[in-house]
C-alpha cells in the first residue's frame, strides 16, 4: 500500500491523523476555516494560515453504504459526510461506528470524532483515517 500522496498545504493534516489528531486549516486574514487544505484563502484571498485544532465535534450530513458482491461474506461498508460543529460549511467524510448496514443514522446525528489506523507501511509510516462515533 501506497502512502497518502501528500503536499506541502495537507501533509500536517495526515501526520496529525497519525497522531489521533483532527486539526483544520485557519485563515489568519480572516479566520475563516477551510477543509480541505489549499494555500489560498475563497473568502479573503490571504495566502496566511494556521494550522488549530477542530472541536472533533459534527452531525451526520449524509452517508452511503457500499455492498461488495465478493468476497461472498464481505461486510457493507457505511461511509458518512459529517458536517463539523466548528463550522457549518465543512463536511468531513470517514467510516462510522455502528450497525454495516448503516441502521440507526439519521441527518442532523451528533457524532464526536475517532481515528482508525488501517495500514502500516514497511518503512514505519502509518495511515489513520476518520471513524465518527454516534452521540
Ligand atoms: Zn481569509
Amino acid at each position: 500500500m501506497n502512502h497518502p500522496l501528500a503536499d506541502a498545504d495537507s501533509a500536517p493534516w495526515w501526520d496529525a491523523l497519525e497522531r489521533g489528531q483532527l486539526l483544520i486549516q485557519c485563515c489568519t486574514g480572516c479566520q475563516r476555516l477551510r477543509w480541505p487544505a489549499r494555500a489560498i484563502c475563497n473568502d479573503c484571498g490571504s495566502f496566511e494560515w494556521r494550522w488549530i485544532p477542530a472541536t472533533g465535534r459534527g452531525t451526520i450530513a449524509s452517508w452511503t453504504v457500499t455492498h461488495r458482491s465478493a468476497p461472498a461474506d464481505a461486510t457493507p461498508t457505511v461511509v458518512v459526510m459529517v458536517r463539523l460543529d466548528d463550522q457549518d460549511d465543512i463536511f468531513m467524510p470517514g467510516f462510522v461506528d455502528g450497525p454495516d448496514d448503516g441502521s440507526g443514522l439519521s441527518i442532523g446525528l451528533p457524532v464526536n470524532v475517532g481515528f482508525d489506523e488501517v495500514a502500516v507501511g514497511s518503512d514505519g509510516w502509518r495511515l489513520s483515517v476518520l471513524r465518527w462515533r454516534r452521540l
